[in-house]
């Protein structure tokens, strides 16, 4: 397919959807993006960002903006404490591309998602607010979606960006939903101490609560705990709630969770996971992003996995010999990093949500001794997967 501009359309302008636009029309190819939310309203509280999703922001053309609206932890510090603030261990996060990219920085989404959104924009994409995906049909020739507005889009690619409860899986894998994790995250947003400058993570018995820098001014607050399916929790009773999930917790992170009140920015989540197996697409229609592999929180590297999707595709796209070829090798080559940090995530969690509370001490010390070792496990594994597709790729001269 060398050289072939494609005509695509992608569902959903999330994380997924923006970076395989901007990385798409890079490319060349010709990108239209629907989206059913009327404006840029994207989710309050932060996401943190490794060197391995900041490499892709800097292949999107964004690394510069990113790192002057978000706030990269100096050396790549995560201190851990206990639930009463006793210094347990501090991790450091590796870096990449020789030092040049930092470790791990914070950035508000709604900030990520304008600067993507502003550089997808700034490329010509044309993206359709306010628009829903009614429809789908393919044949050999092209693939059509039909609009919430009643238009009809062909194309030679349809990408579904969609996220975790994903329409456009619904169309090509009705078998795949997500499954409920049993974890809830609550998160919530501050004003930063200008001396708050690390990575911090309280280890609360079976409850997890951090806070991350996220710009020169602020922070976000992240907290995890069991939470039963089917306990609705309404957004009005959030900030009540949040407070009373982490009454246990002490200084340094106290002081935020008192903070919050009826007009705090709260956010609290029940967390779905989505394990397709592959193939990750039929015909002319390609899942990336949520869609395909929404993962736990734990690693933080959802996001970061969408944006590796978007820079990996046009790739796969100008390596193989056709459209199927191309989005075949594309799932072969995303799915063996993807399933890695999923699994990962999920292990991580619910080694948390089964720890011996009557024991804390005996796990903490094992902390100790073993964080730093499973921060680099983590990483020189997920660097090792993500070798084996670059070498694929070049073998393929892509
Ligand atoms: C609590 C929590 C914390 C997390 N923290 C981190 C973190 O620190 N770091 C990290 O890297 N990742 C993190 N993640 C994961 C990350 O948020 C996701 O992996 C990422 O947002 C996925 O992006 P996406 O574009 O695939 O999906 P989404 O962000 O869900 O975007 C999908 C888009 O599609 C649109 N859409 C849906 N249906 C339709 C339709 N029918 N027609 C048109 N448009 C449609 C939606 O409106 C939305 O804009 C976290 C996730 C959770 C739940």
């Amino acid at each position: 397919m060398t050289g072939a501009p494609l005509s695509i359309v992608i569902v959903g302008a999330g994380i997924a959807g923006c970076s395989a636009a901007i990385a798409l029309t890079q490319a060349g190819h010709h990108v239209r993006v629907i989206e059913r939310q009327d404006a840029w309203r994207f989710q309050s509280s932060g996401i943190f960002v490794y060197s391995n999703g900041l490499r892709a922001l800097e292949d999107l053309g964004v690394l510069p903006d990113i790192l002057t609206a978000g706030f990269a932890i100096p050396d790549g510090v995560n201190a851990y404490f206990d639930h009463h603030g006793v210094p347990i261990v501090e991790t450091r996060y590796p870096t990449a591309r020789g030092g040049r990219i930092p470790a791990i920085l914070g950035i508000k989404r709604a900030e990520l998602h304008r600067i993507l959104s502003a550089r997808m924009l700034a490329l010509g994409v044309a993206v359709a607010l306010g628009v829903e995906v009614t429809g789908l049909a393919q044949d050999a020739i092209k693939a059509t979606v039909t609009t919430s507005t009643g238009a009809q889009l062909n194309a030679d690619l349809v990408i579904g960006a969609d996220g975790v409860r994903s329409w456009v899986r619904g169309q090509i894998a009705p078998a795949v939903t997500p499954r409920y994790t049993g974890f809830g995250v609550w998160r919530s947003v501050h004003r930063r101490p200008p001396g708050l400058t690390r990575k911090i993570m309280m280890m609360g018995p079976a409850k997890r609560y951090g806070i991350m820098p996220i710009s020169d001014d602020l922070l976000y607050t992240f907290g995890t705990v069991a939470h039963p399916a089917g306990d609705y929790i309404r957004p009005d009773d959030w900030p009540t709630r949040m407070r009373a999930a982490f009454a246990e917790f002490a200084a340094p992170i106290a002081p935020f969770r008192d903070q919050i009140g009826a007009d705090s920015e709260v956010l609290f989540t029940a967390v779905e996971d989505v394990v397709m197996p592959l193939p990750w697409h039929a015909g002319r229609v390609l899942l990336i992003g949520d869609a395909a592999h929404a993962s736990t929180p734990f690693m933080g590297q959802g996001g970061a996995m969408a944006m590796q999707d978007a820079v990996i595709l046009p790739r796969a796209l100008h390596a193989a010999p056709d459209l199927p070829g191309a989005l075949a090798l594309f799932g072969d080559l995303r799915a063996p990093v993807c399933r890695f940090v999923q699994e990962a995530s999920r292990a991580v969690g619910e080694a948390g949500g089964r720890e011996d509370v009557t024991d804390l001490r005996a796990r903490n010390a094992a902390l100790a001794r073993t964080a730093q070792g499973a921060v680099d496990g983590f990483y020189d594994k997920l660097n090792a997967l993500n070798a084996v597709a670059e070498a694929r790729l070049g073998a393929l001269g892509a």
